[in-house]
């Protein structure tokens, strides 16, 4: 039986979960799903200076809110240290790292000579044992940082699922610190160590680590483990080809639920960052389960497009039931402390709106106005509410407080008054809805009318007219 595929996502709580570990978590947990296999999550909060429990708590409520459920973990290396220093003290033991007493100052002092000598400055092996070597005496009351035995002769290569192939010479690399001075071990090698623990099959990560791929595989091969397969995804560039940064705005996805965009459009927004499946645009998740595959990523930087992203909300905002709409317009409602509980139904409203917005911000602005009293600015009511107009809505008020309350009665009403005063349909429609909504466009005049109320359309034309 073929090994089962397992990914992981491994993200440090430094930050939010912004665009970029979004997007390797949905590739890691996609590829995972696909073949059917298991999907790890690793906190890796070795850096104590910069992890904090809210960034713990931001990425969980992230993965949460895109649905990125996990199989095993969350794992906490900080919480794996003696199984860390467990592995030191192996490869201490056969002889595959060992203890290094240079000073910084004396480090210092051979690079200095390597730049001198136009050579690259890296560690010279000075405390590395070898067969004919006499190492220095170790000097007293000096604690050493342990140092891997990197390989010397050979290459490092590995047939990266997304890069291709790529390979690096041993001579390149040096010994790397895989303990410091007081026993903690550092990035690299908890990486190594948990990759190998819990088994991951793939890693597909962001591509600053492609770095740091060879020295790991080295250490995996040092350990007997068997090395994983790699994919390291380009970077995302904004929508001005700069690299993605906070001058993007959102940096967090939770700021995209905050602005008012689906969960499914986010996820098939981040799904066609870098990854295709033929010329499909839409599609929803399980069909991304379906098709998932690490052979249609591009190996060249994926460019943020928030037009698209624009488009791909207003797609599933129509594609969403109206009381589901409701609910969540109903929330961003109380958030500005606007209760819809004595005005028009929620979601007779979002039914008539939701076809014209792109995102669940602009569907609770439009609805906004039929709950709280919006007043038009001086400017719309300038370049709208002329004579013409002012006596034609005077006319409509009267019609309006003895129709029928249903939209052709409205509709009829609003017909009526145009002919009367040889009038064209915009030249009512719009200071009407100016007068309303504060808006000069609306969905069907006659339906928002309705959906107003009496009591309301008549007390908000009232005072103009
Ligand atoms: N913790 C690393 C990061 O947040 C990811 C390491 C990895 O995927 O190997 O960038």
């Amino acid at each position: 039986m073929a090994t089962p595929v397992r990914t992981r996502f491994a993200p440090s709580p430094t930050g939010f979960l912004h665009i970029g570990g979004a997007r390797t978590a949905l590739f890691s947990w996609a590829f995972a799903r696909h073949h059917g296999g298991e999907f790890v999550l690793r906190i890796e909060d070795t850096d104590v200076e910069r992890s904090t429990p809210e960034a713990v708590q931001a990425i969980l409520d992230g993965m949460k809110w895109l649905a990125l459920d996990w199989d095993e973990g969350p794992f906490y290396q900080m919480q794996r240290m003696d199984r860390y220093r467990e592995v030191v003290a192996e490869l201490l033991a056969k002889g595959l790292a060992y203890p290094c007493y240079a000073s910084p100052a004396e480090l210092d002092e051979m690079r200095e000579a390597q730049r001198a000598r136009g050579e690259k400055p890296r560690y010279d092996g000075r405390w590395r044992p070898a067969p004919d070597k006499t190492l220095p005496m170790p000097p007293a009351g000096v604690d050493p940082v342990i140092r891997f035995c990197n390989p010397t002769e050979g290459a490092v290569a590995w047939d990266d699922l997304v890069k291709g192939r790529i390979e690096i010479a041993n001579a390149e690399m040096d010994d790397l610190i895989i303990a410091r001075p007081d026993g903690t071990p550092t990035y690299n090698f908890c990486v190594v160590v948990d990759d190998w623990d819990m088994k991951i099959t793939h890693v597909i990560r962001g591509d600053d680590h492609v770095n740091n791929t060879p020295r790991q595989i080295n250490i995996l091969r040092a350990l007997g483990a068997e090395v994983p397969a790699y994919a390291h995804l380009s970077m995302i560039l904004g929508d001005d080809g700069q690299k993605l940064s906070k001058r993007h705005g959102a940096v967090s996805v939770m700021q995209y639920h905050e602005d008012g965009y689906l969960t499914e459009a986010v996820i098939n927004y981040l799904a066609r960052l870098g990854w295709s499946h033929g010329n499909d645009e839409v599609f929803s998740r399980d069909q991304m389960i379906n098709w998932f595959d690490l052979d249609h990523i591009t190996p060249s930087a994926a460019q943020f497009n928030t037009e698209k992203l624009n488009w791909l909300n207003a797609h599933y905002i129509k594609a969403t039931d109206d009381n589901v709409l409701a609910a969540d317009t109903a929330s961003r409602l109380a958030r500005r402390q606007v209760n819809p509980e004595n005005g028009p139904a929620l979601d007779t409203l979002v039914a008539l709106y939701k076809e014209r917005v792109s995102t669940l911000n602009e569907l609770a602005d439009a609805v906004e106005a039929f709950y709280v009293d919006v007043r038009p600015s001086e400017e719309l009511l300038n370049q709208h509410l002329n004579d013409a107009a002012r006596a034609a809505l005077a006319d409509l008020a009267g019609e309006f407080d003895a129709c029928d309350w249903q939209r052709e009665a409205i509709s009829a009403a609003i017909k009526t008054t145009m002919k009367a005063h040889g009038l064209k349909m915009p030249q009512v429609a719009i200071p009407l809805r100016v007068l309303l909504v504060g808006q000069p466009q609306t969905p069907a005049i006659d339906a928002v009318v309705e959906a107003m109320g009496r009591e309301t359309v008549m007390a908000r034309l009232r005072r103009y007219l």
